[in-house]
């Protein structure tokens, strides 16, 4: 029974005890990172939301309604890291088909955009980071509620309505704050101190709420609700929408700030067209081969897919077949490092398929693997390969891109064989850090994934903003099937390292000889064609020593990277629900009827 712990979580909530239990009880009995057995799973970062995924399949739903029910609960567990004010990919496998298709629910720029967005008029630079991210500039159209009701139309058997009911009733009665959450509240203290509504919710008495306290929502609650009686018009044409283009157009600054804020807070631009205007997206899934399996990921505007597709392919054609551990994690490295220099130059919302198309094929990945010495790492950064060219051509060194670190996945597979893996965002941890009034939920920032300015030199930045543009992702949802049917399901959060950890997940499984289990809780490395590996210090100190001698070098330890979700298909219907034992506090899997 090892879902057990979810369902009890849920329960003493339910009754009102945790707030009374003590703290080190509640976090400790509440998650379990792996769960074996048949029927369905689901694995997210949240033992609330599992469970409520976990309940649809009981009860006969499938996938899609799992994971949108899923979905709607991390908005309120997870409400800085993902919800309706935010975007995200859905990838799909049917089971009846046999086809993996693809939603593009990320967020749009104001059709008023320009390449010079992020440009100061005032100065000509580009503002700085966080300036631009705790501000209305940053805030794209929202495209998460509009990817649960296309997924359920296109392949659920429940309404939205439904779907978004247990999540309304998780937000009114609350869950219990964990370190993680008063964690994600502290690092976002000051910035909500800026504002009215995100401090009244989650600044009670000026300090973030104590672990082991209740969190409730109930604004969050009758939003979902009035989403449920009115349908997603109301947000994207109605009340809900006009208190959004509020919200961006007039910031709900405090008029006594809790804390100095170094930056004026900037109102922003969407309009209400802008949000009636929004239209989901449906590319085909990139696809690419690794040891006879077939690798579906999330085509442009994310980035994931190719890059992913790219590194693996990279790695199977340089990697020699007497190859050590040591030659296999040398060759990831690299391979990441090549994949990172070429989505940089060529991958942003409008890259033509063709490119994208080279980008993961296996005569390109000949091209950039020959670059590989066995022997001797790459200077960092590498030159993005030349698109005209053959051999080992490459062209002018772009400058190396960075992106923050947020976003939940997560994966569900039913006991027909359908398999959800998605993965959604508000960008940074908070988001732009604005609570819609009365709305109970937090605006993206996903803006700021454009580039402010130019990264490429005298070659064209495929990232610049522009009206109605969709920023590059580099989220990763990914399904791998063996002879056409679902073998591994994965995906992660973490900004650009997400398509690291996504690489590494899988050459831990399918090269290393790793477990989904060990492949999860293995120490991770990130080389995003930067001279210094962004590593945590478990794989630095594991690997280092044979790594460095190869001219790999270091740069500060990471605390942790990602918090990846996984299924795995194995012989006879039996999965294994895989989530983090670790990072971002452990993560909660759960199968429908669990393996004795
Ligand atoms: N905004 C990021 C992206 O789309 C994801 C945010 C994150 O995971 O940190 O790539």
């Amino acid at each position: 029974m090892r879902f057990l712990p979810a369902l009890t979580a849920l329960s003493l909530t339910t009754l009102g005890f945790v707030a009374a239990s003590p703290p080190a009880f509640a976090a400790a009995a509440v998650k379990e990172p792996t769960a074996t057995g048949y029927g369905g799973a689901v694995a997210t970062v949240d033992a609330d939301a599992t469970a409520i995924g976990l309940d649809v399949l009981r009860r006969g739903g499938n996938a899609v309604d799992a994971a949108v029910a899923t979905a709607a609960a991390l908005g309120v567990t997870e409400p800085f890291s993902a919800g309706i004010g935010g975007g995200g990919f859905f990838v799909y496998f049917d089971a009846r088909t046999g086809r993996v298709s693809t939603i593009d629910g990320r967020e749009t720029a104001p059709a008023s955009a320009t390449d010079r967005y992020f440009i100061d008029p005032a100065d000509g630079l580009a503002y700085d980071f966080t300036e631009a991210r705790v501000s209305g500039l940053s805030a794209g159209t929202p495209g998460t509620l509009a990817t649960w009701e296309e997924a359920l139309d296109r392949w659920g058997t429940r309404s939205l309505a439904s779907s978004l009911q247990p999540a309304a009733r998780l937000a009114d009665r609350g869950f219990t704050v964990d370190a993680t959450f008063r964690q994600q509240v502290a690092d976002n203290a000051a910035a909500f101190g800026q504002f009215t509504s995100s401090r009244e919710l989650y600044l009670p008495g000026g300090a973030p709420p104590a672990v082991g306290s209740v969190q409730r929502n109930p604004d969050l609650a009758d939003t979902y609700r009035l989403i449920a009686r009115k349908g997603t018009g109301v947000f994207y044409r109605g009340a809900v929408a006009g208190d959004i283009v509020d919200t961006i157009q007039h910031p709900p600054v405090a008029a006594d700030p809790w804390s100095t804020w170094a930056y004026p807070i900037r109102p922003g631009v969407l309009t209400r067209a802008d949000l009636a205007g929004y239209r989901l997206r449906f590319p085909a899934p990139t696809r690419s081969d690794y040891r006879g399996l077939t690798v579906y990921g999330m085509s442009a505007p994310s980035s994931g897919g190719v890059a992913v597709g790219e590194a693996l392919n990279i790695i199977e054609a340089g990697l020699p077949t007497s190859a050590t551990t040591t030659d296999k994690l040398h060759h990831y490295l690299e391979a990441t490092a090549l994949a990172f220099a070429d989505r940089n130059r060529y991958v942003g919302a409008y890259t033509e398929p063709s490119v994208l198309q080279k980008l993961i094929s296996d005569p390109w990945a000949g091209q950039r693997a020959c670059l590989i010495d066995r022997t001797k790492a790459l200077v960092k950064p590498v030159a993005p390969g030349d698109l005209n060219g053959s051999g080992c051509a490459t062209t002018a060194t772009g400058r190396p891109v960075e992106e923050g670190q947020s976003t939940t996945n997560l994966t569900v597979a039913d006991r027909w064989g359908n398999v959800v893996e998605y993965t959604f965002t508000i960008e940074a941890t908070g988001g732009n850090t604005m609570v819609v009034p009365g709305r109970g939920f937090v605006l993206n920032n996903e803006l700021t994934d454009f580039n402010f300015a130019p990264t490429q030199g005298d070659a064209p930045d495929p990232n610049l903003p522009g009206p109605g543009k969709r920023p590059r992702s580099s989220m990763s949802p990914t399904i791998v099937l063996k002879d056409g049917k679902p073998f591994l399901a994965l995906g992660s959060p973490g900004g650009a390292t997400i398509i690291t950890t996504v690489t590494q997940l899988l050459l831990n499984r399918l090269d290393l000889g790793m477990t989904l289990p060990e492949a999860m809780a293995a120490p991770r490395a990130s080389q995003r064609n930067s001279a210094g590996i962004q590593a945590e210090a478990a794989f630095r100190l594991r690997y280092g020593p044979a790594l460095t001698p190869l001219g790999h070098t270091f740069g500060a330890d990471a605390p942790e990277l990602g918090a990846a979700t996984a299924i795995e298909f194995t012989r006879g219907g039996r999965l294994i629900a895989s989530s983090e034992p670790v990072r971002r506090g452990g993560g909660a899997a759960g199968v429908v009827h669990p393996a004795r």
